[in-house]
C-alpha cells in the first residue's frame, strides 16, 4: 500500500508510449495461460516486493482484494483464473506492463556479468557466501522475522542481489511465524498465530540430486532430529529454509520451528542446532560448497562444528587443523549489548544436541564447553552462542561505531592479554535497502533531480549534492503527499481496529477524523523492550500535553510495536499508550496502531515529519528506522545512541540530550525526558511551524535537504554490503588482508 495508483499511471504512460496499440499487438501473441504464468513467475520471486512499478501491477490487478490478500500476490493470483486475470488485464490496459516486467526480472537474473560483485568479488567464485540469519524480514505477506534483526537480514541479501554479491542464505521455516497482535477493549496486548499455508508463499521444495526435497538429519543423545528444505527467490539470492515439519519427527519435533523466539531453552538450543548444524548440512545437500560463512548474530553460531567436522573427515585434518581453517573462512557479527539477547545453554542441554557431533571431532565435553566459555574451565559457567561465535571467527564485528566500543569493553574478557582498543572486534554499521523502503513519490523526484543513474551510485555523496539545488516547495509537496497517505492509513486502521473491538459508534465515527494533516506528526514504532524507553515521555507527560494541544502549534503522535509475549511489563506499557486516547489531553491526537509489522512500517517512515527513538544509551546497538525515515524525508528527533551517534552533525536533525550518560538508570532516564521535552518546544515544534509568505516551513526543508543528503548515501544497505565484501568476505575468502583479521 505504500505505493499509489494515482502516481505511478503518469510515470507508466511515457515509459510504455502508444500503450493501446503494442496492447492489441501482445494480446494477439499471448494467450491467457501464458500470461497467468508470467504473473506468477513475478509473484514467485521476491524481486516484485521492491519494484514499485511491478507492486503496482499487482494492485491494479485488483486493488480490494490486493489489500485482503495482504498484499500477497500468489493468493491474489490463486483466487483468479488465467481467463479472469486476462479480462482484468485487457480492462486495466496491463499486458504491456506485464510482459515488460516479466522481460526486466529475466534480465536481471541473467545479466550478471555486468554488476559490482562481478568486478570486485572474483575471488569468491563458484564458493558463495553463505548468510545465516534466524530471520528474515522480507516482505509483509512472507512472515518469518519478528522484527530488526529479520529486517536487517532481509535488506542485507536484497543488496547482496543488486550489488551481484555471490551469495546463498540460509534460515529456519517458522509456519506460524511471529504472532499477530490486537489489543483488547482496555488496550492489553492479545497475541494470535496463524498458520502459513506453504503453498501461499514464494517458495517451493529445495530438490536434491534424487529428484526429492532435500531432508537433513540430525543425531542427538535422544534420537535424530529431521528438517526438509524449501526454496525462495530472493532476486538472484536463493534463500534456504529449514522446517522440521517433517514425517518422521516426534510429533514436538514437527512443531519445533513452528513459531520464531517461541518455547523454552530446549525449543531454542533445538532451533539453533537446526539452523547451525542443519543449515550446513543442507548446503552440502545441495552441492553447494562456501568459501565463506557469515553468521548473522550468534543463533547459528554451531554451524561451525559442523564445517569442522566435514572438513576433518574430507581432508583429514586434525580439529586443531580445521578450526584454524574454519575460523579464517567465518565471520561474526554481533548485534546487541543486552544480555539477553545472547542464547545461553547449560552443559547437559549442550550434550543432549552436540554430543554425538562432539564424538566424531574427537574432543571432550570439557573442550566443547569451554568453547563456549568465557573462562574454559569454569565449570558454572554456560555455554554463550555469542563466545563460541568469536572464538569460531577470525573476523568480527558490531554494528555501528558506538557498539564496537561497547562490545570490545563487554567482551574484553575473552582477550585478557589485550587492550581494549586492540580487541578483535570491528564495526560495519547498519544500512538499508532503498528501494525496499524508499516511497514511490520521493523515488520520482529523485529521479527528476538527481543524476539518472542515481540508483546505481547511491552510496557516493556526490551524486546527492543536487539535491541542495531543488525547489523546496517540490520537497515539501512531495512529503505532504506522503503525509496525507499516512493518515489515510492510519484512520483506516484505527477504524478497523474500533470496529473489531465493538466499540461504540461515537468512538467508530471519531476515527474517521483523528489526526490533522496539518499538526506536526511524530512517529514513534520499535519492540516494546525495556531499553527502548517507550515510557519516557509518560515522565514528562504535563507538559507534553500542553506541548501537544497548542491549538496554534499542535503535535499528534503515532505509535506502534509488540511486546514479546512473555514481557509483561511491555504490555502494561502498550496499554498504557492506548488508554491515552481516552484523556481529553490527547483526543485524537495519539494513536496506537496495532500489530506492527513491515507493512505499518512502511507507511510511518514514509509518511511522518519526525520518527522519534529514546533508547537507553548504549543499548541500541545500531537501529534501522531511522534510517528509512531519512530516505523519504522524516526527520530523526534521537538519543545518541546507535547509528545516531555517528550520524548527527548538528544540522541533519534533533539531537536528545549530548551523548552522556548517568551511571544511575533512574538519573539519566529523568534528565532524558526534561531533554526529550526540552527539545520538541524549543528547536522541533518552532522549526516546523516558522512559514514563509508560501507557507512553506524553509528551515525545516533545509534540514530534511541536509538529512537526505548527508546520510542517505552513509546508511543505505549497498553501502553496508560493500564493507562487508571488502572488511570481511574477501579477506574470508582468501582475497586480501585486512585491520579487522586477528593475526
Ligand atoms: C526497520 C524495522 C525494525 C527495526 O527498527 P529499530 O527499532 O530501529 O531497530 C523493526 N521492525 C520492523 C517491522 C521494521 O521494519
Amino acid at each position: 500500500m505504500g505505493f499509489g495508483v494515482k502516481e505511478i499511471n503518469p510515470k507508466s504512460q511515457t515509459v510504455v508510449g502508444p500503450r493501446r496499440n503494442i496492447d492489441r499487438g501482445g494480446r494477439a501473441e499471448i494467450t491467457p495461460q501464458a500470461l497467468y504464468e508470467k504473473c506468477l513467475a513475478l509473484a514467485k520471486n521476491l524481486w516484485w516486493s521492491w519494484h514499485p512499478e511491478v507492486v503496482n501491477l499487482f494492485r491494479e490487478i485488483d486493488p480490494i482484494k490486493w489489500r485482503k490478500v495482504d498484499h500477497n500476490p500468489i493468493v491474489l493470483l490463486a483466487e483468479m483464473t488465467p481467463e479472469q486475470l486476462a479480462e482484468r488485464a485487457a480492462e486495466m490496459v496491463l499486458y504491456t506492463r506485464i510482459n515488460q516486467a516479466h522481460r526486466r526480472l529475466k534480465e536481471y537474473l541473467t545479466n550478471t556479468r555486468t554488476t559490482w560483485g562481478a568486478r570486485e568479488t572474483g575471488v569468491l567464485g563458484s564458493s558463495p557466501v553463505a548468510y545465516f540469519s534466524a530471520e528474515f524480514g522480507l516482505h509483509e505477506s512472507v512472515p518469518i522475522y519478528s522484527g530488526g534483526l529479520g529486517v536487517l537480514s532481509g535488506d542485507h541479501i536484497k543488496s547482496a542481489s543488486g550489488l551481484g554479491v555471490p551469495l546463498v542464505a540460509i534460515g529456519l521455516f517458522y509456519d506460524q511465524g511471529y504472532f499477530k497482535q490486537h489489543l483488547d477493549i482496555g488496550g492489553y496486548q492479545e497475541e494470535e498465530y496463524q498458520d502459513t499455508r506453504v503453498e501461499n508463499l514464494p517458495m517451493d521444495p529445495a530438490i536434491g540430486a534424487d529428484g526429492k526435497q532435500i531432508t537433513i538429519s540430525i543425531d542427538t543423545r535422544d534420537g535424530v532430529l529431521m528438517a526438509k528444505v524449501w526454496l525462495m527467490y530472493v532476486g538472484r539470492v536463493k534463500l534456504y529454509l529449514l522446517d522440521c515439519d517433517v514425517a518422521g519427527n516426534s510429533p514436538q519435533d514437527r512443531d519445533l520451528t513452528a513459531r520464531l523466539y517461541g518455547g523454552d531453552v530446549r525449543t531454542r538450543i533445538r532451533q539453533e542446532l537446526v539452523l547451525g548444524v542443519g543449515g550446513v548440512k543442507a548446503l552440502s545437500a545441495l552441492g553447494i560448497m562456501p568459501g565463506v560463512y557469515h553468521l548473522n548474530e550468534g543463533h547459528s553460531a554451531f554451524a561451525p562444528l559442523e564445517v569442522i567436522r566435514q572438513r576433518m573427515a574430507d581432508d583429514g585434518l586434525t580439529f586443531d587443523e580445521a578450526l584454524r581453517d574454519v575460523a579464517h573462512r567465518t565471520v561474526f557479527t554481533t548485534h546487541t549489548p543486552v544480555p539477553a539477547g545472547h542464547d545461553r545453554f547449560p552443559a547437559n542441554l549442550v550434550e543432549e544436541h552436540l554430543g554425538p557431533l562432539r564424538d566424531k571431532l574427537g574432543i571432550s565435553q570439557a573442550q566443547l564447553m569451554g568453547l563456549g566459555r568465557v573462562e574454559p574451565q569454569n565449570e558454572h559457567e554456560p555455554f554463550c552462542m555469542t563466545v563460541i561465535g568469536l572464538k569460531m571467527s577470525r573476523r568480527a564485528n558490531a554494528v555501528s561505531s558506538l557498539h564496537g566500543h561497547v562490545s570490545r569493553r563487554m567482551w574484553a574478557h575473552l582477550w585478557p592479554w589485550r587492550v581494549e582498543e586492540e580487541i578483535p572486534i570491528g564495526h560495519i554499521t547498519n544500512g538499508v535497502h532503498i528501494p525496499t523502503w524508499l516511497a514511490y513519490p520521493m523515488h520520482l523526484l529523485y529521479d527528476r533531480v538527481l543524476r539518472s543513474d542515481w540508483q546505481e551510485w547511491m552510496g557516493d555523496a556526490k551524486v546527492w549534492q543536487n539535491l541542495y539545488n531543488v525547489d523546496p516547495g517540490e520537497i515539501w509537496e512531495t512529503h505532504s503527499d506522503l503525509k496525507n497517505r499516512l493518515l489515510d492509513f492510519v484512520r483506516r486502521r484505527v477504524g478497523r481496529q474500533t470496529r473489531r473491538r465493538n466499540e461504540s459508534d461515537a468512538v467508530v465515527e471519531a476515527a474517521r477524523t483523528v489526526f490533522d494533516p496539518n499538526a506536526l506528526t511524530i512517529g514513534f514504532a520499535r519492540r516494546f523492550a525495556t531499553y527502548k524507553r517507550a515510557d519516557l515521555f509518560f515522565r514528562v507527560i504535563d507538559g507534553l500535553a500542553e506541548l501537544m494541544s497548542d491549538p496554534q502549534r499542535p503535535v499528534q503522535l503515532v505509535f506502534a510495536g509488540k511486546a514479546h509475549p512473555a514481557d509483561e511489563p511491555g504490555k502494561q506499557l502498550i496499554k498504557k499508550i492506548e488508554t491515552l486516547r481516552h484523556d481529553r489531553r490527547f483526543a485524537g491526537r495519539i494513536v496506537f496502531i496495532e500489530d506492527y509489522d513491515i507493512n505499518v512500517a512502511r507507511h510511518l517512515v514514509q509518511g511522518v515529519d519526525v520518527w522519534l527513538n529514546t533508547p537507553r544509551r548504549p543499548k541500541e546497538a545500531s537501529g534501522t528506522s531511522g534510517m528509512k525515515a531519512v530516505l523519504n524525508g522524516g526527520l530523526n528527533l534521537s538519543i545518541l545512541d546507535g547509528w545516531w551517534a555517528e550520524a548527527y552533525n548538528g544540522k541533519n536533525g534533533f539531537a536528545i540530550g549530548d551523548g552522556r550518560q548517568h551511571v544511575d538508570d533512574e538519573i539519566t532516564d529523568a534528565r532524558d525526558a526534561q531533554n526529550l521535552l526540552k527539545v520538541l518546544r524549543e528547536e522541533v515544534i518552532p522549526l516546523y511551524y516558522d512559514r514563509d509568505a508560501d507557507g512553506l516551513p524553509r528551515q525545516w526543508i533545509d534540514m530534511m535537504v541536509e538529512s537526505i543528503a548527508t546520510l542517505t548515501p552513509r546508511f543505505s544497505a549497498h553501502r553496508m554490503v560493500t564493507d562487508y565484501v571488502r572488511q570481511c568476505y574477501l579477506v574470508a575468502a582468501g582475497g586480501l588482508s585486512s585491520d579487522m583479521t586477528r593475526e
